[in-house]
């Protein structure tokens, strides 16, 4: 990569797109000053018409999600069905927090000698940095609610996936956006990102992305006091009890991690099968693995794109070595694009580093458990509390596992984890504070007390 411009690569096929320039120290300040000037009068526009201007936003996105998808189809190798989901998302989420303008109320506390009120101040400047597995959606649960609550934000996308986000930026300018309140700025993570993190103007910083480069950021903003949101990196586990409706968990168990070539940080990436279903769960899984859909992700029929780099591909083949305990695998074109078909590794020692580690690619352990105990134990192994997914038809034991679990986004019978509408975000090292849902205007605001005293 040359420190002043980027090659955006077809991820399916291995041709350049375009090529994108990177921002400098420089260009960051002057796009954090102009944001800076932005924020003074963003933060006086009325509610409602702050409101109105975040819905307009949204329906320039609707107007040109079917362009949006196909670029993102380019760009990053998602299928189209995905990417006209992760549009939408932009939008849907943009129209959520629409409301929120409106809504930012305060409280009356009562106090004696005077009357006591408070106000969610916006922050500022807030500096959001992306990773490139989900470049739309990650974007929009950062940038949406920020704008909602008053402030500028100043967007960097990663560096393999700029394309949709440059666009967003160009649709909030013709929705009627103020120039520098939504600004997207390509360049590099430890240059473009790592000054937004220093930069004294930025307030907040929203980052998604891994575990290790996340701690850095959090080391940053602790030197200036910086609020931080970190979405980090997971290891979710998808828990199979043998008393389970076995024909639809295994049905829906390679979507759950494959969806995405498996770069979704909410991946079920270890199934827990209890030992007494084992044989007749991986009897069921197995068609439902071969027959994934693995093909030029533009095709409406396509389940399962390429890897989104040759670097990608590399790390993901090292958990695949020739000794690897392969039950069995899906299949993947060949020729150029970075392919990888689906793998499930079974059965695999807990202690496995295909178990431990986060591989961000279509790669699944399945490890066999006793009882109850010994299923959230296993799942709770590791440091990542990201996601995860309890197959029972026992509702006390639904309950009783989803709270045992140390993770911030369960689901029971089913693998969906994301609803804009609901709380998003990790215990343990998968993360900090939540986004999405009806609080996240909260991390984007400071509260501020207010006593007017009543005394003649
Ligand atoms: P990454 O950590 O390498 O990069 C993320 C972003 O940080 C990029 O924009 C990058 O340029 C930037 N960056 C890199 N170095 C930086 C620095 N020193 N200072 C500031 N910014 C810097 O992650 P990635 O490889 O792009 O994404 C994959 C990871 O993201 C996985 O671990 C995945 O689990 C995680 N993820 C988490 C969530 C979540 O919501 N919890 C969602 C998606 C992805």
């Amino acid at each position: 990569m040359s420190d002043t411009s980027y090659d955006v690569v077809n991820p399916a096929t291995e041709e350049v797109l375009t090529t994108v320039p990177l921002a400098d120290v420089e260009q960051t300040d002057a796009a954090v000053a102009r944001a800076r000037r932005a924020f003074e009068s963003w933060r006086t526009v009325a509610p409602a018409d702050r409101g109105r201007l975040l819905r307009r936003f949204a329906e320039q996105v609707d107007a040109h999600a079917e362009e949006l998808a196909q670029l993102e189809v380019r760009n990053s190798g998602h299928t189209i069905g995905n990417a006209r989901w992760e549009a939408g998302n932009v939008r849907d989420v943009l129209t959520y927090y629409s409301a929120a303008p409106e809504r930012l109320i305060g409280k009356q506390i009562p106090v004696a000698g005077g009357v006591d009120v408070t106000f969610h101040e916006p922050l500022g400047v807030v500096g959001a940095i992306v990773p490139w597995n989900f470049p739309m959606p990650i974007a929009g649960w950062a940038f949406a609610p920020a704008l909602a609550a008053g402030n500028a934000v100043v967007l960097k996308p990663a560096e393999l996936t700029p394309l949709t986000a440059m666009r967003l930026a160009e649709l909030a300018l013709e929705a009627g956006l103020p120039e520098g309140v939504f600004t997207v700025l390509p360049g590099k993570g430890t240059v473009v990102g790592q000054r937004l993190v220093e930069h004294p103007d930025v307030r907040k910083i929203v980052f998604t992305g891994s575990t290790e480069v996340g701690k850095g950021v959090m080391r940053g903003c602790a030197d200036r006091v910086k609020r931080v949101t970190l979405e980090l990196g997971g290891k979710s586990a998808n828990v199979v009890f043998a008393d389970a409706d076995l024909e639809k968990a295994a049905a829906g168990a390679p979507g759950a991690v494959f969806d995405n070539a498996g770069q979704d940080c909410c991946a079920r990436s270890r199934i827990l099968v209890q030992r007494s279903a084992y044989d007749r769960f991986m009897a069921l899984l197995e068609p439902a693995v071969t027959g994934f859909r693995v093909e030029d992700p533009a095709m409406d029929t396509a389940q399962m794109g390429p890897l989104i780099s040759r670097g990608q591909w590399e790390r993901v083949s090292s958990y695949v070595p020739d000794d690897a305990p392969v039950a069995f695998r899906g299949t993947a074109p060949d020729g150029p694009g970075f392919w990888f078909p689906p793998t499930v590794l079974a059965p695999v020692d807990p202690a496995d580093r295909a178990v431990t580690d986060e591989i961000f690619g279509p790669v699944v352990a399945v490890v066999p458990f006793e009882d109850e105990d010994d299923a959230v134990r296993i799942a709770n192994q590791g440091e990542y509390g990201l996601s995860g997914s309890i197959w029972t038809r026992d509702l006390g034991r639904a309950l009783r596992v989803s709270r045992g679990i140390e993770a911030g986004n369960l689901s029971v019978n089913s693998n969906s984890s994301v609803r804009y509408s609901t709380p998003f975000g990790g215990f343990k090292q998968s993360g900090l504070g939540r986004e999405l849902g009806p609080d996240a205007l909260h991390s984007f605001t400071e509260e501020k007390n207010v006593f007017l005293s009543t005394e003649v």
